[in-house]
């Protein structure tokens, strides 16, 4: 599946890694990563700091996936408020879904600190409007149970927002000092090199695994070229393309649009560069870079076939300029580049983390939604304990147990 098209600007920005390592032989070790982004990475990075020997495998350069598309804003609020989860999934695993993506913000920053990466990661507030004074009502309740569940979280009426942040919004906002950015190709690739320096990690690259089964003791993998993979354990971080690995479909898979303008005057920006985003469903989505463009994403549409979604990009530049020029009139904005990914959400707007129920050698860590790199930390601590034993009181919210509920 192309993943990704157009031009993604991060890999324009850091040029590609020239790493080319494909597996020639057969092999035998203790744990396979399957994927090489940024769930990988992390996956990775838990593995190693825990002291447990794993490899990495992937059929493309690293990391070229969908973490080099990310447009990576970070933030503990997830696509669907937690006034709705609440009666989808119970209002206690809803908040505990979101404390962890709370928690997983601050961990991606002690990650990237500890390995010395920088990924650009920038800690910001975030503004989330309502796109009609319809939505005020809804921002009031998600106010509310936020407020109960001790989450950080505050409620501007939108002349507050117009006259903090310069942003002509059409409803009132829900705002956090608790949000981030950052570079995912810059970290999955960080932290990949960070380890196979300091502690020996093998990543294979442009190896495909075409099939992968479970055994009494372990797991067998087939590879492209006929090698053979015999482990203890697999660890699925293949993102959006898990579909092959799974005995049934859990997502739905969308396209997403993202552009980026040429640098801006500093003046022109609005105040604290906070990450902007809204009630309506596709969400437009707005934050900076460290050199002072804008990116801006959405016009999500439900199918995935890269063609169709590619023969849209066109359009839909348009559609999130004119977006961005009447939340910003100001602004002398310019597209410099533009590009288009696959995306994935799920019912619940959670990712699915741990195993599928009987397959206990196979770990699928799917960060899939609006916050998949959050969720990909969560998903790298979660399987990182469960191979220690230790109990993690996150794994039943994210979990496949409730495939059976919902689906
Ligand atoms: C345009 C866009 C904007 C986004 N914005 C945000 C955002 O603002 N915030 C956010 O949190 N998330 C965002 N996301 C989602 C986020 O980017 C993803 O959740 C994240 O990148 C997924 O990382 P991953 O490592 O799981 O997948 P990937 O980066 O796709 O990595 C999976 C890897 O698995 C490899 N692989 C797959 N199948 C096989 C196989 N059979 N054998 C070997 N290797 C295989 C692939 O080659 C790939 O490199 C966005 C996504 C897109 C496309």
């Amino acid at each position: 599946m192309d993943l990704h098209s157009g031009l993604p600007y991060w890999i324009v920005r850091n040029s590609l890694l020239d790493y080319f390592h494909p597996l020639e032989d057969d092999l035998s070790t203790d744990i396979v990563i399957v994927g090489s982004g940024i769930t990988g990475a992390l996956m990775a990075h838990e593995l190693c700091r825990a002291g447990i020997e794993c490899c990495v495998i992937d059929k493309r350069s690293i990391a070229t996936g969908s973490s080099a598309a990310s447009t990576a804003l970070l933030q503990y609020e997830i696509d669907v408020p937690l006034c709705r989860m609440a009666k989808i999934i119970s209002e206690e695993n809803a908040a505990t879904a979101y404390h962890a993506c709370l928690q997983s913000i601050s961990d991606i920053k002690k990650v990237l600190k500890e390995t010395d990466v920088d990924a650009g990661f920038e800690q910001l507030s975030s503004v989330f409007y309502a796109s009609c004074s319809a939505d005020n009502k809804l921002l009031e309740q998600e106010y509310e149970i936020r407020q109960k569940h001790e989450l950080p979280v505050n409620l501007l009426k939108k002349q507050e927002i117009r006259k903090r942040y310069k942003v002509k919004v059409p409803g009132n906002a829900l705002v956090n000092e608790t949000s981030a950015q950052m570079d995912a190709y810059r970290a999955a690739t960080g932290l990949l090199t960070y380890h196979m320096k300091e502690n020996g990690l093998k990543v294979f690259t442009h190896t495909n695994i075409k099939k992968c089964t479970e055994t009494s003791d372990g797991c067998i993998m087939i590879t492209d070229k006929g090698n053979k993979i015999k482990c203890g354990y697999v660890i699925v971080a293949t993102g959006f393309e898990a579909g092959q690995f799974l005995p049934k479909k859990i997502m739905d898979l969308t396209s997403t649009y993202a552009l980026i303008s040429h640098p801006v005057a500093p003046e022109y920006l609005w105040p604290e560069h906070c990450l902007i985003w809204e009630t309506a469903d596709p969400y437009l989505y707005i934050r900076t870079t460290d050199g002072n463009r804008i990116i801006v994403g959405g016009e999500d549409e439900k199918f995935s076939d890269p063609e169709h979604r590619d023969s849209l990009l066109r359009k839909k530049i348009r559609i999130l300029e004119r977006k961005i020029r009447k939340l910003f009139p100001d602004i002398p904005f310019k597209t410099e580049m533009a590009w288009c990914g696959t995306f994935s959400s799920t019912k619940d707007g959670l990712p699915f983390i741990g195993n599928w129920p009987g397959k206990e050698r196979i770990f699928f860590d799917l960060g899939y939604g609006g916050n998949g790199i959050t969720f990909s930390m969560i998903g790298a601590q979660i399987i990182c304990h469960k191979l220690q034993d230790i109990k993690d009181e996150r794994s039943h919210v994210f979990g496949y147990d409730r495939i059976e509920k919902y689906w």
